[in-house]
């Protein structure tokens, strides 16, 4: 294989260079919670990606769906219909508040259909001006423009004016701001029931709720952005399950698969009934390929009850990181739900990061100064403990 040297000089020369902090490292396999780099080195994976790989690394029901799919049929297109699609949008309407489901490739996308569907429905139900979102401050919901318009971030938006018309943002966490800003004009709120990038930034119990009210009071439709926080994640098939209430659309993508990509958007039978044939589409969305690693994930989550898993393992973790906290000035605060997990730090987590690498630990951060654990929902009491161990060490005393 060529020498790592030589591939992250070449990275450097053929990519654009919006990835251009990326950490010196080349991963090229995995395997449950670890993944090795072109020079042998191994780590623990508390990212799983971007709280993709749920499963873990090559997980054998998923990598046998994949095996499976490349050898029988990997695309077709919606023109016609796909059995693993059927059996998909089946699964996932069995287990969630949702009767009718739309298949996308990503987060954004499955977000960009919820806005679309929202503006769709408002003018059909209530009116032609009537198709404004209201969305949350620090909120991340995606980089096309529509999704890049709704997230709360000006530092993801800066240079790629104009956005799209029709948003409004407000405090996350903040009941009272959104009934504020919801008026006759508004088709939907969208919010995360975590925010994720933003922060690992936890609402009150009665903010979701409260939403609910304002959107039944008011015919604005509630979109879960669950791309981050859905499939088991945080101790829940679905976040929203933690607070008593249903969305009237949520959105997934990235642990839906397992890695392969794919995004999803759920609703209501009521609401959905608007989008008619014809009004939206996706030439890769749903084909039996992704379709099939999803059902595979899926029932894997379901019949090994990943998302009590995930809760207990969460608990052992942040009470682990607790007791590192105590040890160190610098950990300002932990917090989380299941293994969506948040460090605040009083000063920059950046170099916290690249210390963990080095020893072995890949981790996210999310803003400036919190460090965010979202390992596979498979991780061990083990593996957990070794992490907390690296974290004890690299922090600052
Ligand atoms: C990652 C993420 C997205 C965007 O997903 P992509 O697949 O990168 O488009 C949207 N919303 C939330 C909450 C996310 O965490």
């Amino acid at each position: 294989m060529m020498d790592t040297k030589t591939l992250l000089e070449w990275s450097a020369t053929y990519h654009t260079p919006n990835y251009g902090a990326r950490a010196p490292i080349c991963l090229v396999r995995g395997d449950g919670v670890r993944v090795w780099d072109s020079d042998g080195r191994e780590y623990l994976d508390f990212g799983a990606g971007i709280a993709v790989t749920s499963l873990g690394h090559c997980h054998p029901r998923v990598t046998g769906a994949i095996q499976e799919a490349a050898a029988t049929l990997l695309h077709v297109s919606n023109l016609y219909h796909s059995a693993p699609q059927i059996h998909l949008a089946k699964l996932l309407c069995e287990h969630s508040f949702a009767e009718r489901v739309f298949f996308g490739n990503s987060g954004a996308e499955a977000n960009e259909a919820a806005i679309k569907l929202a503006r769709k429905y408002a003018k059909t139900r209530w009116s032609d001006d009537r198709y404004e979102i209201v969305a949350t401050r620090d909120s991340f919901h995606g980089r096309t423009l529509a999704a890049l318009t709704a997230t709360g971030q000006e530092k993801y938006q800066h240079g790629f004016e104009p956005l799209v018309p029709g948003f409004k943002h407000v405090p996350y966490n903040d009941l009272k701001a959104m009934e504020r800003a919801v008026d006759g004009r508004t088709a939907a709120i969208l919010v995360e029931c975590i925010q994720g990038e933003g922060g690992v930034n936890i609402p009150d119990d009665g903010y979701l709720p409260g939403l609910r009210t304002l959107c039944d009071a008011t015919g604005a439709l509630l979109i879960l952005d669950e791309v981050q926080t859905g499939v088991g994640r945080t101790g829940r098939l679905w976040a929203y399950e933690h607070t008593g209430i249903a969305p009237d659309i949520m959105t997934l993508a990235k642990a839906l698969a397992n890695g392969v990509p794919i995004g999803a958007m759920l609703a209501r039978n009521e609401i959905a009934s608007v989008l008619t044939a014809g009004t939206h589409g996706s030439t890769f969305g749903g084909t039996p390929f992704v379709t099939s690693v999803a059902l595979a994930t899926l029932t894997a989550v379901l019949e090994e009850k990943i998302p009590d898993r995930a809760a207990r393992m969460g608990r052992h973790l942040m009470d682990g990181l607790r007791d590192v906290g105590r040890r160190h000035p610098a950990v300002r605060d932990v917090r989380g739900r299941g293994l969506l997990i948040g460090v605040e730090l009083t000063q920059a987590v950046s170099p916290l990061v690249d210390a963990c690498r080095e020893a072995g630990l890949l981790v996210l951060s999310a803003g400036e100064k919190v460090l965010r654990l979202t390992p596979p929902l498979v991780v061990g009491e083990a593996e957990c403990d070794r992490a907390l161990e690296i974290i004890d060490r690299v922090l600052p005393p």
